[in-house]
């Protein structure tokens, strides 16, 4: 069902368009340096944060053994265990009434803030799109340094879910980003100059990098992303100190003729490949680790969390089917080595984009009466997986939102009770969940003093199609968004009425549902708990809310003007608790929700930052951006249905992915372009004129009558909802 509204409901897009016209211009400003240039900004630092600067040093080195002091936040969870959990108690449940906004910081960008900022020794350290990093005194805001790695723009077509970046490593006084276009780059945390730079992909290959980097053992380790242009995935680890490389492990098998290839996956590759059909290696296999990481500095071992198959149609992967390891996999790999040590495989031959890059998180359980050391991560496919850390034993495995492709784990085997229905061909599939996942990067957090797991969940569901036809050389999805358009407005109907999200308290030892926090609809952010038995979480609703982390219960909540959909941090510096977020609707998550078309009114993406007792205000909401304007209607289709049809062709192999099927949402819904826009088509996909806010020219692969075609088909789908706006 295609959603066009009347002017409530269409009043979004336009909007957000002209709200953030002026952080265009800034951010087009950042981009005039030269692209190869590494550089930073100096600013004049106070004399008191310098002292905390250099205290920053030895809190990093603290880090290094896993104490990061209880005050600090100093890992992407803030600790090894990844729990997103903080023994702060000055904020709790008992005076959040005072919780008040201590200071903000406008962030230019008009895409997803999905990481959460590190907090060092008073120091405030953050990352937004572009992987541009910036320290700020924790306490009030003010920017200590700035540093632009200056990530040319073109990479922003290969980011499939947005031009996101998921955190930052903090170790031995460096600051380590992990930038869009694969490099790795250690700072000085002090003065946020470049210590070195590593790139850590092919350019020639559609890679990318949104993920955090993470220390374990002197060494910074990174995946990488592109699972839907063709790549194949692995992870690697360099010395934190002078980045070299140390161990690289691919998580799918390489083309045979080639192997082995030197690298630390050698040992297991020939037995992964048993498990895979045809000539997978062609078109790249996937299986990238682009978000989660985590280690047991007890065990030494490192656990990778991998994402889906590439491409997605298992017939065009994988013919003859297969588990195609190690996709969708927990893989445990030892440390010093990266050798392979055990995997769990959440999705047998996945064809979903049922990626298992989800946080892990580890916990001591007492699970039928003996204390387990286990593994927790709710990946996209809809289960919660509880696992020993030590063995990969798989304890127990349960739904967390109704879902179609399985019934359940037969816990003999470890394996999905499939159900053969939603392995799909040419005639769409529903399937539930469909590729948003019922969970997706945002993390989840676990308090030792609840025993209860926050899981943001999502129910949704999915129209899947295999492609006629499918070449390597051009990688994709493998899958057909098209024809058979009976099928799809049913799926889409059922889907858009069924679709809703929730934060849900889970325990994880009975695996159940103790509470649950309804949101208004599907893509609220990412939760931290604190021993405040407080939970935190940016919402749909454009607040920012707390609550009763043991029954659920409201308690606080303040407007934002926009979505936090990152996870919130806390620290304490002299004396004063902190909570702190970064707002910025967009990512995977708005990917997704947009196909509805939204009504958001969403102000400045900001990172916000709250103490008790705090009165600092929020600027009113742009004028522009509360009301709704009157948009013109979209203009007439100016090309023959042959040309339409040749549009839909190419939008669909050139435009879909961040746009949306069948121009339906995406990263901008272009049913909704403004006449400056359409009058602008050609100088922004051919001319590279909104590069800076990620839309990179496509000159090099169409023509301008395939960019006319293009134009012509999104006309004619804003004309075709237009008339049939319910
Ligand atoms: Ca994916």
């Amino acid at each position: 069902m295609r959603r066009f509204r009347s002017s409530p409901g269409r009043g979004g897009g336009a909007r957000h368009g002209r709200v953030t016209e002026g952080v265009i211009l800034v951010a087009r400003r950042l981009r005039r340096a030269p692209s190869t240039v590494l550089r930073t900004v100096p600013l004049p630092v106070p004399g008191r944060i310098l002292a905390r600067a250099l205290a920053v040093v030895s809190a990093l080195l603290l880090t290094a053994a896993g104490q990061a002091p209880s005050a600090d936040w100093a890992m992407v969870g803030r600790t090894l265990d990844e729990q997103h959990f903080s023994p702060l108690t000055q904020i709790n449940d008992k005076n959040i009434g005072r919780l008040g906004l201590a200071w903000y910081a406008d962030i230019q960008t008009e895409r997803g803030m999905e990481g959460s900022p590190l907090e060092i020794g008073g120091v405030l350290y953050n990352v937004q799109p572009w992987n541009i990093v910036t320290a700020y005194d924790a306490t009030n805001g003010k920017v200590l340094w700035r540093y632009d790695p200056q990530v040319p723009t073109r990479f922003g077509r290969l980011a499939c879910c947005d031009i996101v970046s998921r955190g930052l490593a903090a170790y031995d006084g460096k600051i380590y980003v992990a930038t869009l276009d694969g490099r790795l780059i250690a700072l000085d945390a002090r003065s946020g100059r470049p210590v070195w730079s590593v790139l850590t992909v092919d350019n020639s290959k559609n890679y990318t990098i949104t993920g955090a980097p993470r220390v374990y053992a002197g060494k910074v380790l990174i995946g990488n992303g592109g699972a839907e242009m063709g790549v194949r995935g692995y992870v690697t680890a360099y010395d934190a100190e002078t980045g070299k490389q140390d161990w690289r492990f691919y998580t799918v098998p390489g083309d045979p003729a080639k192997m082995p290839e030197g690298a630390a996956s050698d040992s297991v590759m020939a037995k992964a490949a048993k498990t895979w059909t045809g000539q997978w290696w062609k078109a790249g296999g996937g299986g990238t680790v682009w978000d989660s990481l985590a280690y047991d500095p007890k065990l030494r071992l490192v656990y990778i969390g991998v994402g889906n198959g590439s491409p997605w149609a298992q017939h065009w992967r994988s013919p003859g089917g297969g588990d195609n390891l190690f996709l969708a996999s927990i893989v445990a790999l030892n440390v010093d080595t990266g050798h392979y040590v055990w995997h769990y495989q959440t999705t047998p031959g996945e064809e979903w984009d049922y990626t298992a890059t989800q946080q892990m998180i580890f916990a001591d359980l007492k699970i039928d009466g003996r204390m387990r050391q286990v593994i927790m991560q709710a990946p996209k496919n809809g289960f919660f997986y509880v696992l020993d850390r030590r063995t990969g034993q798989l304890l127990s495995a349960k739904t967390t939102v109704p879902i179609n492709w399985a019934s359940g784990i037969d816990m003999k085997t470890g394996r999905p009770i499939e159900n053969p229905a939603v392995r799909y061909g040419k005639v769409p599939a529903m399937v539930s969940p469909g590729a948003g996942g019922a969970h997706n990067f945002n993390p989840m957090a676990y308090s030792p003093l609840t025993h209860l797991v926050y899981l943001p969940v999502s129910e949704t569901y999915m129209g899947y199609a295999a492609a006629d036809s499918f070449d390597p050389a051009h990688p994709g999805l493998g899958t057909s968004f098209s024809g058979y358009d009976a099928e799809r407005k049913k799926i889409s109907e059922y889907a858009d009425a069924h679709s809703r999200g929730w934060l849900s308290a889970r325990d994880p030892v009975t695996q159940t549902e103790i509470w649950r926090t309804p949101d208004e609809q599907k893509g609220s952010g990412g939760v931290l708990v604190t021993a405040g038995n407080l939970v935190f979480q940016g919402n749909i609703a454009t607040t920012f809310a707390a609550y009763r982390a043991d029954t659920g219960q409201k308690v606080w909540q303040m407007p934002v003007q926009q979505v936090p959909i990152a996870a919130p941090i806390t620290y304490m510096v002299d004396g004063v608790q902190y909570i702190a977020v970064n707002a910025g609707w967009g990512g995977g998550l708005a990917h997704v929700e947009r196909s509805n078309y939204t009504k958001l009114f969403i102000g400045k993406p900001r990172l916000l930052v709250f103490k008790l007792g705090g009165t600092a205000t929020l600027p009113p909401m742009p004028k522009e951006s509360v009301e709704v304007p009157e948009l013109a209607p979209p203009p007439k289709v100016a090309a023959s249905a042959d040309v339409v049809a040749k549009g839909e062709q190419l939008y669909g192999q050139n435009c879909a992915l961040c746009h949306g099927v069948e121009a339906r949402g995406g990263v901008k819904d272009l049913r909704h372009m403004s006449p400056q826009t359409h009058a602008d088509f050609l100088a922004i996909v051919l001319g590279g004129r909104r590069a800076a806010n990620g839309m990179a020219s496509f000159a090099d692969v169409l023509s301008k009558d395939q960019a006319e075609a293009i134009h012509q088909y999104l006309v004619a789908r804003a004309n075709e909802d237009w008339d049939n706006p319910k």
